[in-house]
C-alpha cells in the first residue's frame, strides 16, 4: 500500500491523460489544487471544455485509480474548468483544436442532420462549437436549423450566423436557396477559403464541417488549407447504401484525413402506437463494416417521425428534447470525443503546442 501525502497522490496522478492533448494532466498544470489531510484527500482537477462531454468519465476514472491505490481515503474531488486557448491552424489562422468533417457516399442519408447534431450535442455539453455548412451543392444547414439571411461584416471578417449560440455558416446565406450554381474548381476553392479563412469563427473547441456528399474536391481543397483532425461517415443501414460509406471511407483516406466515426442513421423505427420496433433499411451493417474497417462505430440514430419533422420545421435543436431521439444524439456526441480522446493519449500533442494560460 502507498503512503498517503501529496506527492505520492500526484505521483498516481501522473497515470491519468488529458483527454484533449494525451499527455499526463501533472504535466499540464491541470492538478489546480492537492492536499492531504489525514485520510482525506482534497483535490480541484482542471479538463477543457474541449472535454467537456466526458466530464463524468474523467471524474470516475481518477476516483477508480485512487481508489485503487489508496484504499480506504476518502476523496474530494471537484473538476473545474482548465483554460488552454486553440491554436491557429495551417495557413489560415483558423483556431479550432478540432475540426471534424461530416462526410456520406451519397445524398439524403441524414448527413447535414448529424452535422447539425454533433455540433449540438458538443456545444450542449459545454464545448465551444462552430458548424460549417460547406454542402455547396445543397446546402440543407439553413433549412435544418432554420436560420437564414446574408452574414455581415465584422471588421475585415465575415461575422457567421448565430444558432442555438453556436456560429454558423452555409453557402446558402450566400447563394439564393432556388439558384442553382455550377461550381468551377477554382470557385469552390475560393468560397470554400472565404469560411475557413475570412470568416470570424472565435475561438472554438470543434469546427463541424458539412461536407458535400460523394466527390472529394472540397475535402481535398479543405485538406490543402488546415489539417483536419478526422471525418465522420455517416450511412443508413441499407446495402446499397453501404457500398457509398465504404466510397467515402475510400475518399477520406485518400485526401489523408484519418476516418475517426461511423454513423449510422436511419435504424431502427419504433412505432409510437404501439412501440413495436421495425428495421425498415435493415440493422447492423454499417456497424459490421466499421469493425472490419477499424473505424469507430459512434452509434445509430433511429428513423424518427420527430425528426423529419423538425427538420421541415428548421427545428432541428428541439431533437434534444425528445426523449426518443436525444440519448441518440448525445451518445454520438459523447463517442466522438472518447474516440479522439483515445486518439490523443496514442500520440500525444507536444509540449510546445500546448500554452496554459492563466
Ligand atoms: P443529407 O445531408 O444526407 O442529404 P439530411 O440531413 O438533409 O440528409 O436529411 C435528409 C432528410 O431526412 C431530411 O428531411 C431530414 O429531416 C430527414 N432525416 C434525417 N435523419 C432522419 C432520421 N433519423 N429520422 C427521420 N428523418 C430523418
Amino acid at each position: 500500500m502507498t503512503a498517503l501525502n501529496t506527492e505520492s497522490v500526484q505521483t498516481v496522478l501522473a497515470e491519468i491523460k488529458d483527454p484533449e492533448c494525451g499527455r499526463p494532466i501533472t504535466q499540464c498544470k491541470q492538478v489546480h489544487e492537492l492536499a492531504v489531510d489525514g485520510n482525506t484527500i482534497n483535490a480541484k482537477i482542471g479538463l477543457t471544455s474541449f472535454a467537456a462531454p466526458i466530464k463524468a468519465d474523467f471524474e470516475q476514472s481518477i476516483r477508480d485509480l485512487i481508489g485503487s491505490k489508496f484504499s480506504g481515503a476518502t476523496l474530494n474531488l471537484e473538476i473545474t474548468e482548465h483554460q488552454r486557448a486553440p491554436l491557429p491552424l495551417g495557413q489560415v489562422g483558423l483556431t479550432a483544436k478540432a475540426v471534424i468533417a461530416v462526410g456520406s457516399g451519397k445524398g439524403g442519408v441524414g448527413k447535414s442532420t448529424v452535422s447539425t447534431s454533433l455540433a449540438l450535442g458538443l456545444k450542449r455539453a459545454g464545448c465551444k462549437v462552430g458548424l460549417m455548412d460547406a454542402d455547396v451543392y445543397g446546402p440543407s444547414i439553413p433549412q435544418l436549423t432554420g436560420v437564414r439571411g446574408g452574414v455581415s461584416k465584422e471588421g475585415e471578417k465575415i461575422k457567421p450566423n448565430e444558432f442555438d449560440g453556436m456560429p454558423i455558416m452555409s453557402i446558402g446565406f450566400m447563394v439564393p436557396a432556388d439558384k442553382a450554381v455550377i461550381w468551377r474548381g477554382p470557385m469552390l476553392h475560393s468560397a470554400i477559403t472565404t469560411f475557413v479563412r475570412d470568416t470570424a469563427w472565435g475561438e472554438l473547441d470543434y469546427l463541424i464541417i458539412d461536407m458535400p456528399p460523394g466527390t472529394g474536391d472540397v475535402a481535398l481543397s479543405l485538406s490543402q488549407m488546415l489539417p483536419l483532425t478526422g471525418s465522420v461517415v455517416v450511412c443508413t443501414p441499407q446495402e446499397v447504401a453501404l457500398i457509398d460509406a465504404v466510397k467515402a471511407v475510400g475518399m477520406f483516406r485518400e485526401v489523408k484525413i484519418p476516418v475517426v466515426g461511423m454513423v449510422e442513421n436511419m435504424s431502427t423505427f419504433v412505432c409510437p402506437d404501439t412501440g413495436k420496433s421495425y428495421d425498415i433499411f435493415g440493422k447492423g451493417g454499417a456497424k459490421q463494416y466499421a469493425a472490419e474497417a477499424k473505424i469507430p462505430f459512434l452509434g445509430e440514430i433511429p428513423i424518427n417521425i420527430g425528426v423529419r419533422e423538425r427538420g421541415d420545421e428548421g427545428k432541428t435543436a428541439g431533437n434534444f428534447d425528445d426523449p426518443t431521439v436525444a440519448p441518440y444524439l448525445e451518445a454520438m456526441a459523447h463517442k466522438l470525443v472518447t474516440t479522439l480522446a483515445q486518439r490523443a493519449a496514442e500520440s500525444p500533442q507536444q509540449q510546445a503546442q500546448l500554452p496554459v494560460l492563466g
